[in-house]
């Protein structure tokens, strides 16, 4: 079977039969286009001729063969697509015995899921234990209905009851515990995750039911008031958000979406016909969230706490979804409740609440003034500190003069003086941006890993990487790589250049085991994505690689005990730190 998988792969040309589909562009050794998966506007989507491959860039980062290509736009399973292409090909499939291994795991947790929501459902709705989980539901105004469309259950308060019903239906222990259902003790028992809890299935985008978060029912308790399933092969905490299989249609029809923190903050305003809310549960919003929604809208209303930790999340979110060019307002509701409770206590006040969402940029200068209050020299220069980076980034021209006619009275200077400091900022920030090797979609977080990509990527597509590897590894080694798999494929590299006279990709390729294959794969499409650096720039890179694995080494080096070893390593790592920053700038 294996065999005839490689046959049908081999008969079909990636480039030509992804091309059949979608406009393929040619860019270097590989082909570019606009991925079919997500919206975009520049290409990320590449496609090697190679390799036999493709891979996502942007908001899916994934990537396959030919046949996971037809997988996903026809939305169909592994076998499906292989009996078409082979049917294309005129290879007849001998019996299929083949196991697609990880797609089958998914499917037999998400089935497992399945199982586990309609145990709880069915202990709410019919059980004598159930029934204090319903009155807490009364008590808090949810109706049958909704009830049903969010598919809510309850946990009995049992160490084993879930564990015994999945067994029954003939999943392990492994199984469970590794979809998150029931945790290991120390002596290597399992006992179910969820007891005593009112049940909140998390599904995502399609629907299928991926995790669970549980809440007491009883908050005088000293437990967690919510506990959430652990990271699993279905459930990415990242790139979820509570209620989207539901609101996905509305959010699309209104162009807009509420963002809020938790389940209950979801469920009441959709029994009451607000339908286009979803909740990050409490977390900061992630890039990931905010591409899942970008399928569906260009604007987000957030509605989230402004507690400490709220006003922080909020002003990440502020410039993540600036990034991605989200049309971005915030509502925050007079009475100081949450859109659960602010919902149920005067549903018309909340509808004009909601209504009238202010700008990102008053929100900010609300929060600056409070912070700082005095009517000090002081006071005011933090003020401005905190908020004109903001307003230095607002390309209208209008809305920018409006707002600095706005701070100018608030913090009683002239209107040229804030217009003196934005050029400043910005003078600044294009200094900044100017000494840097650009890239798409970087932050400042990722620029590590993604230079460090690049890079590799790099290597491997030049026409002679044995070469340019002479040069760049006497200044670098794999060790100053921050990834593990990089540093293996790099030490693979070097044995094989010590074996070989000729890099020759597909042999290349042999020396990988699968998993390092996966992510070589990834690598080798990475750098068409981005612009062709010449070799200064490269050099640059070179060195920024190096001083970040000097600077790593430094701070692991710093939590270390303070003795007099430790200290001539860290003067001599601070040394040669400084040497090559003298170089790189
Ligand atoms: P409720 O209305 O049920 O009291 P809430 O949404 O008002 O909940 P918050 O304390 O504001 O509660 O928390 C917001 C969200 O954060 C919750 O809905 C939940 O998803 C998540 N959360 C709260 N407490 C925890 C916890 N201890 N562990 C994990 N997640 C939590
Ligand atoms: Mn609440």
């Amino acid at each position: 079977m294996d065999n005839q998988i490689e046959e049908v792969k081999k008969r079909i040309d990636i480039v030509d039969f992804i091309g059949g589909f979608i406009t393929l562009k040619k860019s270097g050794r590989n082909y570019k286009a606009l991925c079919p998966f997500h919206q975009e506007k520049s290409p990320s989507f590449i496609v090697s001729p190679d390799r036999q491959i493709w891979h996502c860039f942007g908001a899916c980062s994934e990537g396959g063969d030919v046949i996971k290509f037809l997988m996903k736009w026809e939305n169909i399973t592994f076998y499906e697509a292989l009996k078409e292409l082979a049917k294309k090909t005129g290879i007849i499939l001998n019996q299929i015995n083949f196991q697609d291994k990880t797609w089958q795991k998914k499917e037999r947790f998400i089935n497992m899921n399945n199982l586990a929501s309609e145990f709880f459902s069915y202990i709410l709705f019919n059980q004598k234990y159930g029934q204090k989980a319903m009155d807490y539901l009364k008590s808090r105004q949810i109706k049958i209905s909704t009830i049903k469309s969010f598919n809510l259950g309850y946990a009995p308060n049992s160490w084993d009851s879930l564990r015994n019903f999945l067994r029954k239906k003939k999943f392990t222990d492994e199984e469970m515990f590794e979809n998150g259902l029931v945790i290991k003790s120390e002596k290597e028992n399992y006992y179910d995750r969820f007891r005593g809890r009112l049940i909140f299935p998390i599904k995502d985008s399609r629907g299928f039911i991926i995790g669970f978060s549980g809440r007491i029912l009883d908050n005088s308790t000293k437990e967690a008031k919510y506990v959430n399933s652990p990271e699993t092969p279905v459930y990415h905490k990242r790139e979820t958000l509570y209620g989207i299989n539901l609101t996905k249609e509305s959010i699309k029809k209104e162009n807009n979406v509420f963002l809020v923190e938790g389940e209950f903050d979801v469920i009441s305003p959709y029994q009451y016909g607000f339908t286009n809310f979803v909740a990050i549960k409490g977390t900061a919003l992630t890039t990931e969230q905010l591409l899942l929604l970008k399928r569906y809208t260009e604007k987000i209303t957030l509605m989230l706490d402004m507690d400490e930790a709220g006003i922080e999340s909020t002003k990440r979110a502020i410039e993540e979804a600036e990034r991605l060019e989200f049309d971005l307002r915030i509502v925050s509701l007079s009475s100081g409740k949450d859109p659960d409770e602010a919902v149920r206590s005067d549903i018309k006040i909340f509808k004009k609440e909601i209504s009238k969402p202010v700008p990102v940029y008053d929100f900010l200068i609300d929060i600056a003034r409070k912070r700082y209050p005095e009517e000090t020299s002081s006071d005011k220069k933090k003020i401005a500190d905190m908020i004109l980076p903001f307003i230095e980034k607002i390309s209208n021209p209008i809305v920018k003069s409006y707002y600095v006619k706005k701070i100018s009275n608030i913090l009683n200077v002239d209107e040229e003086s804030i217009n003196k400091m934005l050029r400043i900022i910005n003078k600044k920030e294009k200094y900044k941006e100017s000494n840097k090797i650009k890239f798409k979609k970087t932050t400042k977080s990722n620029r590590e890993l993604i230079i460090e990509k690049y890079f590799l990527s790099y290597l491997f597509q030049k026409e002679n990487p044995f070469l340019f590897a002479e040069e760049i590894f006497k200044i670098i080694s794999p060790n100053d790589f921050s990834q593990i798999s990089f540093q293996k494929i790099l030490n693979l590299f070097l044995k094989y250049k010590q074996e070989k006279r000729e890099f020759v990709l597909n042999e290349f390729i042999n020396y990988l085991s699968f998993e390092l294959k996966s992510v070589f794969d990834e690598l080798y499409l990475f750098s068409s994505i981005e612009n062709d650096l010449d070799q200064e720039n490269i050099n640059k890179l070179v060195l920024e690689i190096r001083r970040n694995s000097i600077k790593r080494k430094i701070k692991e080096i710093i939590i270390k005990e303070d003795n007099q070893e430790n200290k001539l390593i860290l003067i001599n790592l601070n040394r040669q730190l400084k040497e090559l920053e003298k170089n790189i700038l």
